[in-house]
């Protein structure tokens, strides 16, 4: 970042704001071109992402994927896998879902229409915002968070931005700036403004371009605001997952097609609601029941997978029920299969928390297993690495597998 330098004050507060730009923005690599396929995936890569961790995610995605037919050819697992610890996967899934449709339907031509850009997935009223103004100079106000917070500190709003009705009025703000100045400098000055200047803690109001005109600054608010909406507390969720190793070659489980972490690869994993607290050894007699199943199925000559292994979500009513006593929970031990839990981790995502711990059979041989190709796969060590795998589970795999992230 260069040196900031302190802005005179002298025309609106948008001539004011998009002078600052000119003198102070950073030398980022999408800000060196025009190109809607270029800004679409910087946009979408930096929601919810910090500049640093994009840069390079950024670089080696579009060395990959310069263009939006390279995109829409590639497999959605290898697009997955690039996406590999940049989070929220449900973009990486949109964008690449998207560059078919620009392909298929819109000859690969990324559209300069709000209608045009509503029709592809993920690309929602920010990103339609920052694409029509930074890309086709069109005056549409792109309003993320941080355009949210500058706003409301500007204008001394005290009503949750998370609130339509201020939702509404930021926007209606900026499309007065928009209509004064450059689109394209006026939407990445006010970015570059909440990234650098009017930060979530400790603003820099003496850098500030616009805060002679400040409400926050000016009352002596700007510790106050924006003010928030309560949200519900996030849940935490007990993970129990199974390591099965067998000749070199681990178990691996692909998730589900819908909602969270849709189609990446993990260990065969239950999540238990936390609902009260929960006895391992619950959660042991669970995971070998499950293993057990499995391992009868073997036995009788199925290939399908177990009720057990088929679904990932176990909610703890199933756990009440047993300890409820309608079945004896030391079941497991009978058949002498104990547990080592081998690896254990926690990762926050925004909604839910999860503590998910690894277990591994011991003091038995273990059976070679044949399971549904699909969605259950045998992979040997070194081909772990080539899926798409959640962070969570990267780490997990690299501390059993003793490899360095
Ligand atoms: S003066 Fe301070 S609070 Fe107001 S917009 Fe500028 S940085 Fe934010």
């Amino acid at each position: 970042m260069r040196e900031q330098t302190q802005c005179t004050q002298g025309g609106s507060p948008a001539k004011d704001l998009a002078d600052w730009y000119q003198l102070n923005r950073r030398v980022l690599p999408w800000r060196q071109t025009r190109d809607p396929y270029a800004i679409w995936i910087s946009e979408t890569m930096l929601q919810q992402t910090r500049v640093d961790t994009v840069i390079p995610y950024y670089d080696a995605f579009m060395s990959t994927y310069p263009d939006v037919r390279a995109l829409a050819d590639a497999p959605e697992d290898e697009v997955l896998k690039r996406w590999q610890g940049l989070g929220y996967y449900s973009r990486a899934r949109n964008l690449h879902r998207a560059a078919r449709i620009v392909v298929e339907d819109f000859g690969g031509k990324i559209p300069d229409t709000e209608e045009g850009l509503k029709a592809l997935p993920g690309v929602g009223p920010y990103t339609q915002g920052a694409l029509l103004s930074i890309a086709f100079g069109q005056p549409v106000p792109a309003v993320d968070g941080n355009v949210l917070r500058v706003m409301a500190r500007y204008q001394g709003i005290a009503d949750p931005v998370d609130s339509t009705a201020v939702k509404r009025q930021v926007f209606s703000a900026v499309q007065t700036w928009l209509n004064e100045v450059s689109p394209q400098v006026l939407t990445q000055a006010l970015m570059e403004l909440g990234a650098l200047i009017c930060t979530p803690r400790s603003p820099s109001c003496q850098q500030c371009p616009i805060a002679a005109s400040c409400e926050a600054l000016k009352n002596d608010l700007t510790g106050m605001l924006p003010v928030k909406s309560k949200k519900p507390a996030r849940k935490v969720v007990d993970v129990a997952a199974l390591w099965l190793e067998k000749g070199g070659r681990v178990l691996m489980e692909r998730r589900p097609r819908q909602g969270l972490l849709a189609g990446m690869w993990q260990l065969p994993a239950w999540e238990l609601n936390r609902l009260t607290p929960i006895q391992e050894t619950r959660v042991l007699d669970l995971v070998r029941r499950g293993y057990e199943e499995l391992a009868a199925a073997r036995a009788d000559g199925e290939n399908g997978v177990p009720s057990q292994f088929a679904s990932s979500q176990l909610d703890y009513a199933s756990f009440a029920v047993r300890e409820s006593g309608c079945a004896p929970s030391d079941e497991g031990t009978q058949s002498g299969l104990d547990f080592a839990v081998i690896g254990q981790e926690r990762h926050i995502f925004s909604h839910v928390e999860w503590h998910v711990k690894v277990y591994r059979p011991v003091g038995i041989s273990l059976p070679e297993l044949s399971v549904d190709e699909g969605r259950y796969e045998y992979v040997t060590r070194e081909d772990i690495w080539s899926l798409p795998l959640p962070r969570v589970y990267e780490k997990l795999l690299q501390s059993i597998l003793k490899v360095k992230g």
